[in-house]
């Protein structure tokens, strides 16, 4: 990967390799969701696997998923990211709560087991703590990871990093880490980077978007970041929020994002606009994000 600035290849395809797409809606089903990416000139997507607030939303047939996969290979899409529901919280107080989050995790992965290993990841969020405080919070998630995880998942399982609100978990990459470190099948898991949350949780993509990505290795590892959600903040740095903005509108800027998303260790990956936009508005983004400053 450490390709010269200079190289001919860089110089001649501007962001080469960059997968770009935005968050989908399933509601017409796999395929045309596969068909509205390549509208919009995204090659990856995001899609929730279910309902939002935590039905269980209809369940996709086989031929659906390969005919989705097929487009994506066709246009060699970055692999997609399946979102879990927001609604979920594994490290509530609550035991129905966990529960309830536990099953869902499960039966989302045991969907996903049917897509071809390395066309998907599965990511969540954290949860909240809902006063129990940090650590029992880290525990919880903990315990329910390893309840739900299997040999037999092929999907990397990604946690989300948030900004830290009110007693969300994963504002800190340390407590990524510490999750992680306690999961006893580490090999499964990963991370999602939202640009959007980490800047509003304090780590400076404006000013220090290397040093942000050498923390993030040091305490996480790099090999850990397999997708990014690329959104612009409507609050200001270290906020604390989780307000997504269009990209260039925000606190963050066009400049930052971009120069974030051709660092090494991000121009890869699956990068996700989650934006306030209409799908026009995403082809715009998009375009945009090719096209560079
Ligand atoms: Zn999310
Ligand atoms: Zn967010």
């Amino acid at each position: 990967m450490d390709r010269p600035l200079s190289s001919p290849i860089f110089i001649f395809h501007g962001n080469f390799n960059m997968h770009i797409g935005c968050h989908l809606s399933t509601s017409g089903g796999y395929v045309a969701m596969g068909n509205t990416a390549l509208k919009l000139g995204a090659d990856t997507l995001q899609f929730f696997t279910r309902n939002p607030r935590g039905g269980d939303g209809r369940i996709p047939s086989d031929e659906e998923i390969s005919s989705l996969v097929q487009i994506m290979r066709e246009h060699s899409f970055a692999p997609a990211v399946a979102h879990a529901s927001y609604t979920l919280n594994i490290c509530s107080a609550t035991p129905a709560t966990r529960e309830f989050a536990k099953r869902t995790m499960r039966s989302d992965l045991e969907l996903l087991n049917r897509f071809p290993a390395g066309t998907v990841v599965y990511n969540f969020h954290p949860g909240s703590h809902t006063g129990q405080g940090i650590e029992e919070g880290i525990r919880l998630i903990v315990e329910g990871l390893n309840e739900v995880l299997t040999e037999e998942i092929h999907t990397p399982v990604l946690l989300e990093t948030m900004s830290g609100k009110g007693s969300e978990v994963g504002g800190r990459f340390e407590e990524l880490a510490e999750i992680i470190a306690g999961v006893r099948l580490q090999e499964k898991m990963g991370v999602c980077l939202d640009t959007c949350h980490i800047f509003s949780a304090g780590y400076d993509l404006v000013n220090s978007p290397e040093d942000v990505l050498a923390e993030f290795d040091r305490i996480i590892g790099l090999n850990r970041l397999h997708a990014v959600h690329l959104n612009d903040s409507m609050t200001p740095f270290s906020s604390k929020k989780d307000r997504h903005e269009k990209l260039g509108a925000g606190s963050l800027g066009f400049e930052a994002l971009w120069n974030f998303a051709r660092l090494d260790a991000v121009r890869e990956l699956p990068l996700v606009l989650e934006t306030p936009n209409e799908l026009d508005g995403y082809a715009a983004e998009i375009a945009r994000m090719r096209a560079g400053l």
